[in-house]
């Protein structure tokens, strides 16, 4: 104990902050306050320089060449891969799968392990929290297979009901696919029990972890899922990039999900036959230099460690909120008793959008909106919210200019 808190101490976060040269400028004469974090996080100048390093010297195309440049790229590419199962504590590396993020991950999921697993009455279990990407793909395939949508209801405070949650699992469950941490309320969801009960009922599970992959520890094995998927973007990565964990005796026994290049074996006009996982998912060139920016992100990440990221965040979160209470007429949409990096809330008189327009002309950069999760913000009868969301980048400084910010805004309504 004594010894992680040293360690954890020893961290120096001004030091790391210099490290992002997008936070050290100006924004509307002020300077940058950036707490929109959960829609894309800020790049550290080490994967910047080393994405302009693979431009520079390094590029060709994976899997194809004879030529050593090419043998270079695909070293690099494959290191990627072995990098982000070990950081996830995957059991083997041809479980990890590169899509273009998080929705495309799903959308691999929902149509190749869906259309061929459900059928008509089976059952999709989803959350009342889910992002747009955990629904819309799921959707699409129910309505092609007859299969249908049950969804785990939210508490007053933000939290899943798992007993309600229970009472959906039956032996007709045939996925059970649910957010990690949500980006709109901030609620950590138990996901290791979920995934317990969803396996008794003898369903195979999906986690979202967009939102959790950048802030705590991650050990794929430890919960159990069969699917986990996260951006590339929201862990100092580049953009369009992201990953697909899959069991590999249910990656295998999966049909690919879009064809060409580099994930066939051999093709005639009569007839194809795929390549091994992960190849056959991953059709056409691939995003090389995002594997492996986000290669060097996951090192970045890990030389600070994820445990260290998780308590400054909390810490952060924690000050936010008890400064944010002080507030009058503020309402917090969303407290979980085991909640992230979000902070999300409204006024009765102030729309969002109208508070987020007077903070940014101050220089802070919030989201307002219903956050790609139109069901929880009807079910919290709200239009949409201001949302602050925390990186380890941030500081008390932040959240007190943000604080500034809403009173100065108040004064306009009041
Ligand atoms: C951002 C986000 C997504 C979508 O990620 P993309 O990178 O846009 O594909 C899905 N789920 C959650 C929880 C998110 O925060």
């Amino acid at each position: 104990m004594q010894e992680t808190a040293t360690k954890i101490s020893a961290v120096d976060f001004d030091e790391i902050r210099k490290e992002f040269p997008v936070l050290h400028q100006e924004m509307n004469g002020h300077p940058l306050v950036y707490l929109d974090n959960a829609a894309s996080s800020q790049m550290p100048v080490q994967v910047a320089d080393r994405l302009d390093y693979y431009h520079r010297f390094e590029h060709s195309n994976v899997h194809r060449g004879i030529h050593t440049l090419s043998q270079r790229a695909t070293d690099s590419y494959e290191a990627a891969r072995k990098k982000i199962q070990v950081f996830i504590n995957a059991a083997d590396e041809n479980e990890i799968i590169f899509t273009s993020g998080t929705t495309d991950s799903i959308n691999l999921v929902a149509n190749s392990y869906g259309m061929t697993n459900f059928s008509e009455g089976d059952e999709v279990i989803l959350t009342e929290m889910e992002h747009h990407a955990n629904i819309v793909p799921w959707q699409m395939v129910a309505q092609k297979t007859g299969a249908i949508i049950k969804v785990i209801p939210v508490t007053d405070s933000g939290e899943l009901d798992i007993e309600a949650y229970k009472k959906l699992l039956s032996p007709r469950t045939k996925m059970v696919s649910v957010i990690h941490i949500s980006n709109a309320l901030g609620t950590i969801n138990p996901v290791k029990e979920i995934v317990a009960l969803a396996h008794e009922a003898g369903a195979v599970t999906l986690i979202d972890g967009a939102q959790s992959i950048p802030h705590q520890n991650i050990d794929i094995q430890d919960i159990g899922t069969d699917f986990y998927v996260f951006s590339s973007h929201k862990m100092c990565g580049p953009t369009g990039f992201g990953i697909l964990y899959g069991r590999k005796d249910l990656l295998e026994a999966m049909p690919p999900y879009r064809g060409g290049g580099d994930m066939i074996d051999k093709v005639s006009f009569e007839e194809t036959t795929y390549n091994v996982v992960p190849f056959r998912f991953e059709a056409g060139t691939p995003p090389i230099a995002a594997s492996i920016g986000l290669s060097e992100a996951v090192d970045y990440l890990s030389a600070i460690g994820m445990d260290a990221i998780e308590t400054q965040e909390t810490k952060l979160v924690e000050y936010a909120v008890q400064e944010l209470s002080a507030i009058n007429g503020l309402r917090f949409i969303g407290e979980a008793k085991k909640r992230a990096s979000v902070v999300s809330f409204v006024f009765d008189h102030i729309h969002a959008s109208d508070l987020g327009t007077i903070l940014d002309k101050q220089g802070i950069a919030v989201r307002t909106g219903h956050h790609c999760a139109q069901p929880i913000m009807r079910r919290f009868n709200v239009p949409a919210t201001t949302r602050a969301s925390i990186a380890f980048y941030n500081n008390k400084e932040d959240v007190d200019r943000l604080i500034e910010g809403i009173n100065y805004a108040k004064s306009f309504f009041e």
